[in-house]
């Protein structure tokens, strides 16, 4: 980060401006607004200050600006159009050591002001660190648009309730639940729809029953939640949900960063990857700390790359959940073979070459490839195999010793859906050494079928410009 983002309390306080155009009146306003004690230096007020002026009292010097004038001073606020009285104030502010903001040179400014999305007591401020005002207009734009005016008065609403419930629901993640339960619910709803009345005897009626369950931590659960191949797009809408309510979350090496980021910031992260041949935390630990944490009363995020009911061991672990009484659900992921074949352009049925599809493990147990190569090699079918990297010349040499047409056409996806995918088309004579030329890594899925010869017409994602 560039900048660090907090909200000053200037209530009371001094501050200054120098300047008496548009610029120093949108400053006023916020200013003045937030209860300062403002002082604005300009040889007259301009019209918006004027206007300004009828609502709100502050001070006005006509005189020339002085190094005395910044005394007490939080912050100032260069917006004259006469670029040497800014630069005045620039020298006397770094004298004092007052912060200065210069209008619309961020290079000169020790603090800049964001655009405002004002639901006050709620605010939501947007910077780009200068870098594009264009960007931050659009999403001031999206913000005003989607969050509902009523939000100020629910979060009002919301601060007039806090010390109280402090006191009543001394659990901390039994506090956080009853406000999700309340922003989210009729309570929020009433206050939405101006019943504040309403709103009020039944915020009572829930603080009652809060206080009556006392200190106990709430029932815990788990989320099994398949997150696709790496997009993080391509996140179903639930499984964002319940990342952003989650109270720790257990994750590998296949959840990308861009997607640990969507987690909420407050939970607890634990790695519990596992790297090939060096299993980190077994599957056992795993289940364990599922129950441990839920015990607790712990809301559980378990990530799975793509669904986790696909070569994820997801059924294994909630096998254990239900063993010991534990909540769960579970949210489907798009899973590698359908992510990777959408962004690689090789549909995995079609009418002229496939009526049929399976998903394999290419995984070799002690040493072997079990697989059961009479149904694989079947015409019209299209085999997907996962975990199959490191197998992939005794992959193709079973399918060639069992029969198979060596000029099927057969792809590696390496790094599917994510930034960096690659594609390695071949057949399944050439494919092992055109992949090792290409020094293939994992994640990678391959593809046997005549579907992959599509992928020359229907290629899109690695096909488009950058930027
Ligand atoms: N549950 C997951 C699969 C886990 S097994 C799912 O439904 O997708 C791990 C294997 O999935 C990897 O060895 C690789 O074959 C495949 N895989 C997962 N993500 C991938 C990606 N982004 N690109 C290519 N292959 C991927």
């Amino acid at each position: 980060m560039d900048q660090l983002p907090i909200f000053l309390n200037v209530n009371g306080k001094r501050t200054l401006i120098v300047g008496n155009g548009v610029s120093a009146a949108r400053k006023a306003d916020l200013l003045l607004r937030a209860g300062s004690d403002l002082t604005i230096v300009a040889p007259m007020l301009g019209e918006e200050l004027s206007q300004l002026a009828e609502t709100y009292s502050f001070k006005h010097q006509a005189t020339e600006l002085t190094a005395a004038d910044l005394h007490g001073c939080l912050v100032v606020f260069a917006c004259s159009s006469d670029d040497s009285v800014n630069q005045k104030l620039r020298g006397f502010a770094a004298a004092a050591g007052v912060l200065v903001n210069v209008s619309d040179k961020t290079e000169e400014c020790d603090f800049i002001m964001p655009a405002l999305v004002d639901r006050t007591p709620l605010l939501i401020a947007i910077s780009s660190g200068g870098t594009s005002p264009l960007l931050v207009r659009m999403l001031k734009a999206r913000f005003e648009t989607t969050i509902p005016a009523a939000y100020g008065r629910l979060a009002e609403f919301a601060g007039s309730y806090r010390d109280r419930i402090k006191k009543l629901i001394p659990n901390m993640t039994r506090r956080r639940r009853f406000w999700e339960a309340m922003v989210s619910g009729p309570v929020a709803e009433h206050i939405y729809s101006s019943q504040i009345e309403q709103a009020e005897s039944l915020m009572e009626s829930q603080l009652q029953e809060a206080a009556v369950a006392g200190d106990q931590p709430p029932l815990g659960e788990v989320y099994l939640v398949g997150t696709g191949p790496g997009d993080p797009d391509l996140l179903t809408f639930r499984a964002l949900r319940l990342m952003q309510q989650t109270d720790v979350v257990l994750y590998d090496r296949l959840i990308g960063e861009g997607i640990l980021n969507l987690v909420r910031r407050d939970a607890k992260r634990i790695y519990v990857g596992k790297l090939k041949n060096d299993h980190t935390v077994s599957q056992e630990e795993i289940g364990r700390m599922l129950i441990d944490l839920a015990q607790q009363g712990k809301r559980v995020l378990r990530l799975k790359g793509g669904d986790p009911f696909v070569f994820g061991r997801g059924g294994e672990e909630i096998e254990a959940l239900s063993e010991n009484g534990i909540a769960f659900q579970v949210v489907p992921g798009v899973t590698a073979a359908n992510g990777c074949a959408a962004y690689a352009g090789i549909p995995l049925t079609h009418r002229d070459h496939a009526q049929a599809c399976v998903f394999v493990t290419g995984h070799e147990k002690d040493g072997e490839l079990k697989l059961n190569w009479k149904s694989l090699i079947q015409p019209r079918q299209t085999v997907v195999l996962y975990m199959g990297l490191s197998s992939l010349g005794a992959i193709t040499q079973g399918f060639l010793r069992n029969g198979a047409d060596p000029a099927t056409p057969a792809a590696v996806i390496e790094n599917g859906t994510r930034h960096g995918q690659r594609v390695i088309t071949g057949t399944l004579e050439s494919l092992l050494d055109k992949a090792s030329m290409a020094k293939v890594k994992s994640p990678a899925l391959i593809i046997v079928g005549s579907v992959v010869s599509l992928r020359d017409k229907l290629s899109w994602f690695d096909n488009r410009p950058q930027g």
